[in-house]
């Protein structure tokens, strides 16, 4: 994922205080080292970047009067079930959603955090994440526009502005770490337009640049939305966010579904980047990003497996499979192009006079979940493995039933059935080990999290 998207065969990093030192060939590099980890078969690529996730969502997963309901009726079946989490609660969710993350190859985790019920504090989700080692992009959510209001969620989940602002100053001067090579990033992310108030967004922008921190919400996700939008702002959503103040590079939406063209050229003007949820688009039937004219555009997109009630799962890998195929599938609707993919162009196996469909291929795909997203969260340190950037890799043993005869190993992991990873480093230490998690007791973690769903719902 460096600038010529180099690809090495028997190539190895070497790695040193968490940075990646050399790229290259193994008969290249340095002949020892405190630990040398032979990975004879495997496919080593960059850690996997998660643009959107809601880490609380693993204690509702696949909730069967929510299984099949679009957002807004989905959302306001879970609000009630959200409003009795407990602080241990978020520890929990938060360990079990980067444990799914880390054995899918996810190095860097954006979450959004936005309903604080019973004294829960973004605090809980960073101990709980330090403790896993995975990068944290810890979002600072907020509600502030309850149903009294004219806003979705039941006014016993929303909070009121100066407390939502004053806790989200002390989480950035207590956490936020700019510099390269970062474990906990914050950022502020007031949940959606139909839940927060105009002045909270406005507030939210000023304060994060104040200190210089990103901006981060849902956006353009439903049509449902671009209705309630327009009723009670008088805007399309992208309008109301050119409105607030709400452009920039230094934001980013989740979705970002339901846009037009001057809309997407209104985000590449300003570089705003976009979380590209494929799964959850399609459980709750949100529809299709257009992902491929954003990339046309110039605007970064990079990919998110947004919260485990609407995927359910968090496996990122699988993300950019999703993210592959459901591209296909849109162009497959809409038309397909004439313009040539650049991939078969390379390998020459074009017959002559073909009509060659510019399909979203599997390097675009892992471009996505890995470059595309560190962009997308602004950070330059990761998302490609070369020497200066953060030691953050996964690596798979490519010897398994599943990719028997697959004739191009990086294609084989998009176009494969997604597997667990053998290895996951995060700044040169090992989260996952041969196929199993290090930092954190998987099987102690699954009961709790049994015993937290259990009282949940009970
Ligand atoms: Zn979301």
């Amino acid at each position: 994922m460096d600038d010529h998207q180099t690809e090495i065969s028997d190539g190895g990093l070497f790695i040193r205080d968490g940075l990646i030192e050399e790229v290259g060939q193994s008969a290249n590099l340095p002949n020892s080292a405190d630990e040398v980890l032979d990975l004879k078969d495997h496919i080593v690529l960059p850690g996997l970047v998660n643009t959107h996730h809601h880490f609380y969502q693993t204690l509702t997963r696949a909730v069967p009067s929510a299984q099949d309901a679009n957002l807004f009726n989905w959302l306001t079946t879970l609000y009630p079930i959200w409003a009795r989490i407990q602080p241990e609660d978020i520890f929990t969710s938060t360990q079990t959603a980067l444990a799914e993350l880390a054995l899918s190859g996810c190095t860097t985790a954006s979450d959004h955090l936005y309903l604080f019920p019973n004294g829960s504090k973004l605090d809980d989700e960073i101990a709980a994440a330090q403790e896993i080692g995975l990068r944290i992009q810890a979002s600072r959510g907020s509600m502030s526009l309850g149903v009294s209001q004219g806003g979705l969620p039941p006014d016993s989940v929303v909070d009121n502005e100066d407390s939502i602002l004053k806790d989200s100053q002390r989480l950035i001067e207590q956490y936020h770490d700019s510099k390269d090579g970062a474990m906990v990033q914050i950022v502020l992310a007031p949940c959606s337009p139909f839940s927060v108030t105009t002045d909270l967004m406005k507030q939210s922008a000023k304060l994060a640049r104040e200190y210089g921190v990103h901006l981060h919400t849902h956006l353009a996700e439903t049509e449902d939305e671009e209705q309630f939008c327009l009723q009670k702002f008088g805007h399309r959503p992208v309008g109301y966010m050119q409105e607030v103040d709400w452009v920039g590079d230094d934001v980013w939406f989740a979705h970002a579904v339901w846009v037009n063209d001057e809309e997407i050229q209104v985000f590449a003007k300003h570089n705003c980047g976009v979380a590209h949820c494929p799964t959850s688009n399609m459980r709750l039937a949100s529809g299709i990003a257009p992902v491929k004219e954003y990339r046309a555009a110039g605007v970064n997109v990079g990919l998110g497996v947004d919260g485990p009630a609407s995927n359910d799962g968090s496996h990122l890998l699988a993300e950019v499979r999703n993210a592959m195929l459901l591209a296909r599938v849109k162009e497959g609707i809409t038309g397909f192009s004439r313009s040539e993919s650049p991939s078969h162009q390379e390998r020459g196996d074009r017959g002559e006079g073909e009509e060659v469909r510019a399909l979203m291929t599997a390097r675009e795909a892992l471009y996505l979940g890995t470059r595309g997203g560190a962009a997308v969260v602004g950070r330059n340190d990761i998302g490609s493995l070369e020497p200066g950037k953060c030691a953050d890799f996964f690596a798979i043993n490519l010897d398994r039933i599943g990719y028997a005869g697959m004739h191009d190993p990086v294609a084989a992991v998009v176009f494969g059935q997604p597997v667990n990873v053998d290895y996951t480093v995060v700044g040169g230490k090992f989260v996952v080990k041969e196929g199993r998690l290090v930092t954190v007791d998987e099987q102690k973690l699954r009961e709790k999290h049994k015993k937290a769903v259990k009282k949940l719902l009970s």
